[in-house]
């Protein structure tokens, strides 16, 4: 992280800026509404840095500078997909990098960020669970990919960010510490929805009881991929630690907390997860939390040769899904062309890394489910 001992304005919750500020500005003999100058040109603004504020005298501009910085991230590379999905590669302070997707469809613009660098969960058929944690990203560090998305979004044309999903790098409630005042921040300060932000886990079920005791409606997407533990295990090392049963009492003490909804995402990988007798048990854990399923291609990764269950197979589930009375969606994969798709964040550097240092890593598996 940042030696810089400035406070950073992004990573308060907009009452701890307030006061930050109000303690500030009344230290240099300032008017109250100062603080609400900075908040506007913050939320509503985006100012990345201090010198935008124009309508605070200058020694004000700079006196603040010096208080506080704006850490927001840098973009070190865009990728844009055929079909519209964009992916930022941003630089942290210290160099550090992390990856967000812009993905547009006609009726949304769906902005997936990261709130860790790498993870430490190792799940078996995630890129960026190969690769290893490297730190925890600040609240300002999650927040700051939002607003440099949506500065980006708007002067690319592609309008309004609608919905966040923490479906990028990282598992976000391992590092609560931040996440859980970045929701804030986004839903308070920058005035996103509850119901449109989602916070997706592989399961860290104290993490899932902290959401469920917290006043908004945060969505929350359980990444099950499967519905007994002994299979779970080989794919979520977390499963050791919180197990199905435990999971599920979790989820239900969030589905009773009203009005939440729960997505249960289910990657699916030909002859590992995709057995038709896995159905019935997947329907009922499913209908115990009213939860909607969403079934996701496995997408290739270098470091097994996986393959993703058929399409026609994939049909089945969701087919019979549906006739056990649980809602279900096939998700598309979107951007695969940029290696922005679901668990392929950071997989192209890494290989890359590998390859330069003589360590050839597999060949990606030929993506045969388009
Ligand atoms: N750590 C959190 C959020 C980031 S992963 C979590 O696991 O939920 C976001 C989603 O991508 C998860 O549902 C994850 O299971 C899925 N995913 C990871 N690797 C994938 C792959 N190779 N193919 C398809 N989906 C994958
Ligand atoms: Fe981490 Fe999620 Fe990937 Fe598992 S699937 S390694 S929790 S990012």
């Amino acid at each position: 992280m940042s030696s810089d001992a400035r406070p950073d304005l992004l990573s308060m919750t907009p009452t701890d800026l307030r006061g930050a500020l109000a303690a500030h500005f009344s230290g240099r003999g300032q008017p109250r509404y100062r603080t609400g100058q900075v908040e506007r040109w913050l939320y509503e603004r985006l100012a990345a840095s201090t010198d935008e504020m124009t309508d605070l005298p200058e020694a004000e501009r700079t006196a603040l500078g010096r208080a506080f910085r704006i850490a927001e991230p840098v973009a070190q590379t865009v990728q844009r997909s055929a079909d519209g999905t964009v992916k930022h590669l941003w630089r942290l302070e210290d160099g550090a990098l992390v990856e967000s997707v812009l993905i547009p469809t006609s009726r949304r613009l769906t902005l997936c960020i990261s709130s860790q660098a790498g993870c430490a969960m190792g799940c078996t058929f995630c890129a960026t669970g190969w690769g290893g944690f490297d730190r925890q990203l600040t609240a300002g560090e999650i927040v700051g990919q939002y607003r440099a998305s949506r500065r980006w979004a708007d002067e690319n044309g592609y309008g309004a960010i609608s919905n966040i999903v923490y479906m990028g790098m990282g598992e976000p409630l391992a590092n609560r510490k931040a996440v859980m005042p970045s929701l804030t921040i986004l839903n308070e300060g920058y005035e996103v929805g509850a119901r449109r932000i989602t916070v997706s886990t592989v399961g860290v079920v104290p993490g899932i009881l902290e959401l469920a005791a917290r006043p908004e409606q945060f969505r929350l997407a359980l990444s099950l991929h499967a519905p007994e533990t002994e299979l779970r295990r080989q794919l979520v090392p977390l499963e050791k630690r919180h197990a199905l049963p435990e999971l599920m009492e979790a989820l239900e003490a969030f589905d009773a907390a009203g009005g939440k909804r729960i997505t249960f995402e289910y990657t699916m990988i030909r002859g590992v997860n995709d057995d038709p007798a896995l159905i019935a048990r997947l329907a009922e854990l499913a209908r115990r939390v009213q939860a909607f399923v969403n079934l996701i291609p496995f997408n290739p990764i270098p470091y097994r040769d996986w393959r993703p269950s058929t399409p026609e197979r994939i049909a089945h589930f969701a087919r019979e899904l549906e006739e056990m009375g649980v809602s279900v969606a096939v998700r598309e994969t979107r951007g695969r062309d940029i290696d922005a798709a679901c668990g392929q964040l950071r997989g192209h550097t890494l290989v890359q890394v590998a390859r330069a240092s003589g360590d050839p890593a597999p060949d990606p598996v030929p993506a045969d489910f388009a």
